[in-house]
């Protein structure tokens, strides 16, 4: 059996990830994989944040862990802070991992939404419950389980790293298991007449480069999607209207954090995410209410180490195709949709993505019906991160234009529906594969000061004193696994350091 031919076009971070992943899962015999990539174009080289899903990834190829934080200047990250999200001076985190402890029926923001209520909102902060955020805060790290309260979850955690670093690691990884790597610009992409799917891709100096399926990972240019088979793109400005960045590295933080901070300023926000060899900073911003020249202004304003070059521009249209999958090219990471860094999601789309067609994976045909399921679990997976990044918008009480604009925006009408049922008792909902679970939407909706007008009624069940002794003691638990734990900076030193 002739093996079937599989071209990747674009070696990004998502052109490596799909290399890597189909390298490792494809019966080699049955399958030739090559990806096309120019060193002229180069890449985006941003994208140093992820979210905890990360590891499942570099475990599925075997990855080890510490190599690969070494190879990448990696450090860890237990969530992520947003300041001035509510109003300036204000800051809340969105950390991973559980709040406190469910009981039963009873998720743990019930109880605490009851002291509140009864204590006029003079109680320890959400967080304060949180073994990640007090960890993170206290700047600590560890792994495993907890070594003071068996009660208490291991802390799940994400990664910074450096995102081209990666994409390195992950190329070498693909060409060990047979990936061919062909060096060279796309200038056409030729359509079979018959079929209309793509046929080949030609190559400047002419080479041609044929195929039976192809991944778009070519970035915003979105060669194959887009331009040649005309997948079109919603437009989610309206929703979320931030239009464009600017990049910059800094030298290394002394304050090495384990966390990802979004800071937010008159027009958008700005992210610091400390490696260990670097900080990684950039502003998202309008471009209606921000300069270019006032963004780069205020991000290097607000860098705490100086920066490394100029900072680099970035121009994007908030949104995703239509059709991911179209004919037989699947769009993959930027090509297939973009939606800011704020909750570190892209590469994590990039997952998600390679795992629904390596499940999905196309025979010599495939049928619509395979290709408008894959679309429509693209769709809702995209739709609901797209909510949750609008809540950090629409909950704030700042002054700016810019801001009154995201509160009198119009919402979808899943977020909505989610914001009202918050709102009257506080429940959250969570449809299968939904990305957020409660927890995170429940942080950000309490950070950004979405208090609702009631919680559950089995939460009134205890006494007053129970329910505060209980309070009380998984705040001191949590505070004594956390200051027993390493420093970051020393965690990072021992097992992972980059050589
Ligand atoms: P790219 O990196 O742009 O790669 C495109 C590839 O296609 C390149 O190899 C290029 O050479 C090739 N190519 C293009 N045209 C041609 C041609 N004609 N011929 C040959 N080759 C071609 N994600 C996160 O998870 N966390 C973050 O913190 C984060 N921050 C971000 C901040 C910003 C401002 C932006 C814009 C994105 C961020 N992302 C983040 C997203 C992340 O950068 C991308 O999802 C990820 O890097 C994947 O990019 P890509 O591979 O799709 O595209």
């Amino acid at each position: 059996m002739t093996p079937t031919n599989i071209v990747i076009a674009g070696g990004g971070s998502a052109g490596w990830m799909v290399a890597a992943a189909f390298a490792h899962f494809l019966p080699p015999n049955a399958y030739r994989i090559r990806l096309v990539e120019s060193e002229a174009i180069g890449t985006i080289g941003v994208g140093e944040a992820t979210i905890p899903q990360i590891q499942l990834f570099n475990q599925a190829l075997g990855l080890d862990e510490d190599a690969f934080l070494r190879a990448t200047g990696g450090t860890f990250k237990l969530g992520i802070e947003f300041a001035g999200w509510t109003r300036p001076g204000e800051r809340y985190m969105h950390a991973f991992g559980d709040v406190g402890r469910e009981s039963g029926l009873l998720g743990f923001h019930h109880r605490w939404l009851r002291a509140r209520a009864e204590r006029d909102g003079e109680i320890a902060a959400l967080g304060d419950y949180s073994l990640n955020e007090v960890a993170a805060r206290a700047n600590r790290m560890q792994r495993g389980p907890a070594r003071t309260a068996a009660m208490l979850p291991a802390m799940p955690y994400a990664f910074h790293f450096d995102a081209a670093l990666y994409a390195r690691l992950l190329r070498r990884f693909a060409e060990a298991r047979g990936v061919e790597r062909v060096e060279g610009r796309i200038v056409s992409v030729e359509r079979s007449g018959e079929t209309g799917d793509v046929a080949g891709l030609v190559l400047d100096g002419g080479a041609r480069v044929e195929g039976t399926l192809f991944v778009d990972c070519t970035g915003f240019r979105a060669l194959l999607i887009g331009e040649a088979m005309g997948a079109s793109y919603d437009d989610w400005t309206r929703w979320l209207p931030c239009d464009r960045a600017l990049a910059v590295p800094s030298a290394r933080a002394t304050d090495f954090t384990p966390y990802t901070r979004a800071t937010a300023h008159g027009a958008g926000w700005q992210w610091r995410i400390p490696l260990q060899h670097r900080t990684g900073n950039g502003i998202v911003y309008s471009s209606a209410h921000l300069s270019d020249d006032a963004a780069a202004a205020q991000l290097l304003a607000n860098l705490d180490g100086a920066a490394e070059g100029d900072p680099r521009p970035i121009r994007f249209t908030t949104g995703k195709r239509r059709e991911m999958w179209r004919g037989n090219v699947v769009a993959v990471g930027l090509a297939s949709g973009f939606m800011e860094p704020l909750e570190s999601t892209s590469l994590h789309l990039v997952q998600t993505a390679i795992a629904r067609l390596l499940k999905m994976l196309p025979g010599r045909a495939t049928g619509q019906v395979q290709r408008d399921e894959y679309n429509r679990q693209a769709d809702f997976e995209y739709e609901r991160i797209r909510d949750f990044l609008i809540l950090h918008y629409w909950a704030n009480a700042r002054d700016e234009p810019f801001w009154q604009e995201r509160r009198a925006a119009d919402l979808p009408d899943t977020l909505r529906h989610k914001i009202a049922l918050w709102q009257e008792q506080a429940h959250v909902t969570r449809e299968h594969e939904e990305l957020f679970t409660e927890v995170a939407w429940i942080q950000v909706l309490i950070g950004q000061g979405v208090i609702p007008h009631g919680y559950h009624p089995i939460a009134d069940a205890e006494t007053r004193a129970d329910n505060d002794e209980y309070l009380e003691l998984m705040r001191q638990l949590i505070a004594r696994e956390a200051a027993q734990m390493p420093r970051h900076d020393a965690f990072v030193a021992q097992h992972c350091a980059a050589r």
